[in-house]
């Protein structure tokens, strides 16, 4: 029995654990991949909005994490896959067939990249569909490329392609671009970049490669064909909660419904992170998240709670 389970490794699973370790808390960390970090791993470019921290990308300050977190003493399982957890038990079974028990669980799953569900999508990952103009900009230095998407994500990246390609079409579902003012402004004076609105990617086609999108424009009729040797798809995320079915109460875009103290619709389990925060889903959101449930389950285990749960 562990008072505390986290789920999830990235920098909200993180900081619950560190707090949870400062509180005294028993607790174990349990993340699938093979290591911890979650998004920090898929961001390229630097972060400076971290208070007190910079650095040149989530590699860094990962690593600066795990500076901090070197005298901490709680356990960290990777590679850990879960089959089937149970909220009101707080009982979890792994896919090796162990069985977990704790007396709280915090749920710190982070989101996933939407996928358009299109023929070439996955065929070409990595063959021309890349994933982020910040990693990948070199090797598509001189080619044109596209962009799916209308939001800061798809608009940044646009902007920064257009430094090193000839053209690059951000195309969109909307009629309006949802990027802030700031980006969309610069995304039109930028004469490299051409935004197609209200227009959706069909196929993503080519033989070895990618070669060229196809594409559908709301006012067109048929659709045509765009070639690029680049694509990057960037339609937002979507919360990874398949684990726990129905079992908490979610908002009307699937996000974990959390209180003030981040704990969800059912007694002793907690979110933290973007799982649980889509209209802040920062670094510094998360930690924070983190940090509050380790602090109201260390509070109520040490009034008193351990005993009657
Ligand atoms: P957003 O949710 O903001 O935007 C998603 C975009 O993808 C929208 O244009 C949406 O269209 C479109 N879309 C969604 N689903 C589909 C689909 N199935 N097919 C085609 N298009 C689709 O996601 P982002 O990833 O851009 O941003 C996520 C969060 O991260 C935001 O809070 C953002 O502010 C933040 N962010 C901040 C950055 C920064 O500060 N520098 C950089 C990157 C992200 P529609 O509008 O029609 O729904």
């Amino acid at each position: 029995m562990h008072d505390v389970i986290i789920i999830g490794g990235g920098p909200a699973g993180l900081s619950a654990a560190s707090w949870c370790d400062e509180l005294g808390l028993d607790t174990l960390l349990l993340e699938q991949a093979e290591q911890t970090g979650g998004q920090l791993h898929r961001i390229h470019n630097p972060i400076d909005n971290y208070l007190g921290i910079t650095a040149a990308n989530g590699q860094e300050l990962l690593q600066q994490f795990a500076k901090s977190l070197e005298a901490a003493e709680f356990d960290q399982w990777t590679q850990t896959c879960i089959s089937s957890v149970d909220l009101r038990s707080k009982k979890i079974s792994l896919q090796s067939g162990e069985q977990l028990q704790a007396i709280a669980i915090i749920i710190a799953t982070g989101v996933r990249r939407r996928e358009l569900g299109i023929a070439g999508e996955k065929e070409f990952l990595g063959k021309g569909i890349i994933e982020t103009g910040a990693k990948d900009r070199e090797s598509l230095a001189g080619s044109d490329v596209c962009i799916v998407g209308g939001g800061d994500a798809a608009a940044e990246n646009a902007l920064l392609l257009a430094e090193v390609c000839p053209t690059v079409t951000l195309i969109h579902r909307s009629r309006k671009l949802r990027a802030r003012r700031e980006f969309a402004e610069q995304l039109h004076t930028n004469h490299c970049i051409t935004v197609f609105p209200e227009s959706v990617v069909t196929r993503i086609l080519g033989t070895e490669r990618v070669e060229a999108v196809e594409i559908q424009r709301k006012e067109g009729i048929k659709p045509f064909q765009l070639a690029v040797r680049g694509v990057l798809i960037r339609i937002g995320v979507e919360p990874n909660t398949d684990l726990f079915g129905d079992q908490v109460k979610f908002d009307e875009k699937g996000y974990i419904l959390v209180n003030g103290e981040q704990e969800t619709s059912v007694p002793f389990v907690f979110a933290a992170g973007d799982v649980s925060n889509p209209s802040s889903p920062t670094i510094s959101s998360a930690t924070g998240a983190g940090a509050t449930a380790a602090k109201v389950i260390a509070l109520r285990l040490n009034s008193g709670a351990r005993k009657s749960v």
